[in-house]
């Protein structure tokens, strides 16, 4: 293994040369000028799957630098409170009975994808082993005992512990202080000839060097704000308006960085795409605020017509459905409405924390609502077929009224009739939130060319690589962080492995 040299960035140790970067292009060849530092695994990212990677790299013995672009370590990361797992010790405490076989046996009615996957099997039997492991560096997971839409046929969404627990991203970048350069920008990466051995970085201050690295882990998270990838693979969503509920960082340099080296991609047209929120009243397009309470209201289309079970509107195959069923009408009557909420995007509320959830009087006082005394005004005031929201109001309202939801199996905790005039809709917009394709990778994490073979030294990890690597994940599951995880878990230990032999 190599022998880590230096491990802090100098800002005025501006190294030049070998890079290609002064040309425009994402890669480099081999500088000739001394590395900033010589490390085994060099991960760029310190979400959850850089975060993984660097502790399982370093846990098989390697030496490890994580270079992160913001100032501390998270991402997206700590934005995931709801944690997938299937056969946990919190399942079975709360008598859920459940097991990995049963969960890869309806993995594909619930992602699309396919449960005969190897990487897919490792993954949902690795699951619960990701939660441990985040306990045992001190955080904590309380199980959610809904069944959460895109999970499966039983309760799999584990809930972060707001008790004496720590978040997981704390819990696992504290172990890795030393280790980690904060501000500092991957922005190619290091050819020695067809082999990747390191990555060029820029701090805060604009001072450049290279790292040569024995192998890289591109753990950059998504591509949800890259319109002109997120054009490419789904054509479709660019008829729409822009929305967008994902991390600011969510850029997808890794795909070009590693695309430059000869990295192919899979799964792109899978992106988590989600019917439940509406304009941020305070920042506007394209920020999203999530409805809370959706599951108790109506939800139409243009025709007036209820679309589904409103619970669904929590899973990614509803945003999948609005492109071509769209748009999508929340119905409320004067009774849910004081129930109902707004909750803004914590990262857009970092400097105002109490501003995140507006009641929607407060929303109304904000952005002007349609409304009307009955559903036909309504219909009218939405520009939807105000008699077929009627009928459809009329239905639900018999249906609520008996308890039992004859269309679609709405259970009775979440369907009360919505009579009390005037009636108020809103329409759902169409978020982008996550990334289900990304670099191809095989089992191991290691990122492969359009041909299959193998990029020696180039590792992936989290939503750079769509979670696992492969289209087996399908359209994607709700909870994911736990895969993202899970592979950087992966393929750190893969990075190591590589750089000791
Ligand atoms: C509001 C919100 C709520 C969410 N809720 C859930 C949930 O409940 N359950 C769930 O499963 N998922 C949820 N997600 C999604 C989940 O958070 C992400 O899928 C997951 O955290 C992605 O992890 P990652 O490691 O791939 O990326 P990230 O956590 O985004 O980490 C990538 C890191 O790479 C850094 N980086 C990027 N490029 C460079 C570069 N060139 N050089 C150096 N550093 C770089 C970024 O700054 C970032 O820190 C939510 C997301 C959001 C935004």
């Amino acid at each position: 293994m190599l022998p880590l040299l230096l491990a802090c960035v100098d800002p005025t140790d501006s190294a030049e040369g070998g890079s290609a970067s002064d040309s425009g292009d994402v890669v480099s060849t081999l500088p000739t000028e001394v590395p900033l530092a010589e490390v085994d695994v060099l991960v760029i990212g310190a979400g959850a799957g850089g975060l993984a990677s660097a502790w399982a790299a370093r846990d098989a013995g390697a030496s490890v630098i994580i270079v992160e672009r913001e100032v501390v370590a998270g991402g997206a990361t700590p934005n995931a409170g709801n944690y997938w797992a299937a056969g946990t010790s919190w399942q079975a405490d709360g008598g859920v009975e459940d097991s990995a076989a049963l969960a890869l046996s309806e993995w594909s009615s619930f992602t699309g994808g396919d449960g005969d996957s190897p990487v897919v099997q490792a993954f949902v039997e690795g699951s619960a082993g990701v939660l441990d492991w985040l306990v045992s560096l001190g955080a904590g997971f309380d199980l959610s005992i809904a069944i959460a839409a895109d999970t499966g046929s039983k309760p799999r969404f584990h809930q972060l512990s707001h008790t004496s627990a720590r978040p997981p991203v704390n819990a696992v970048a504290e172990t890795l202080v030393a280790e980690s350069w904060f501000q500092t920008t991957a922005t190619e990466l290091v050819l020695d000839g067809d082999d990747v051995a390191g990555v060029w970085v820029t701090d805060a201050a604009g001072a450049r060097g290279w790292i040569h690295a024995a192998a890289v882990v591109v753990a950059t998270g998504g591509f949800t704000r890259n319109d002109a990838i997120v054009f490419e693979a789904l054509p479709a969503l660019e008829a729409q308006d822009t929305w967008i509920e994902s991390f600011p960082g969510m850029d997808g340099n890794g795909l070009a960085m590693a695309g430059a080296a000869g990295a192919a991609e899979q799964n792109m047209d899978h992106l988590g795409i989600y019917a439940h929120g509406v304009a941020d009243a305070k920042i506007g397009q394209p920020e999203v605020m999530v409805i809370a309470g959706l599951d108790s209201a109506l939800v139409v289309d243009a025709a007036g017509v209820r679309v589904t079970d409103e619970r669904q509107f929590g899973s990614v195959s509803m945003g999948t459905r609005y492109l071509t069923e769209g748009p999508y009408y929340a119905i409320a009557d004067d009774v849910l409405w004081t129930r109902l909420s707004l909750q803004g995007r914590g990262f857009n509320y970092l400097e105002d924390p109490e501003g995140i959830m507006l009641t929607a009087a407060a929303y109304e006082a904000l952005v002007p609502v349609a409304q009307g005394e009955d559903a036909e005004a309504l219909g009218s005031a939405l520009g939807i077929d105000g008699a077929g929201l009627a009928a459809s109001l009329d239905r639900y309202n018999t249906d609520a009224a008996t308890g039992t939801d004859t269309e679609f199996g709405k259970p009775s905790y979440v369907f009360t009739p919505l009579g009390k005039a005037p009636f108020r809709g809103l329409p759902i917009v169409l978020g982008r939130a996550k990334s289900f394709g990304g670099l191809a990778t095989n089992i191991d994490g290691a990122v492969l060319r359009a041909d299959g073979s193998v990029i020696v030294g180039l590792y992936a990890a989290g939503e750079a690589c769509g979670f696992l690597g492969d289209p087996a994940i399908g359209s994607g599951l709700n909870g994911s962080v736990t895969s993202a995880w899970w592979s950087g878990l992966r393929s750190g230990a893969a990075a190591a492995g590589a750089a000791g032999g």
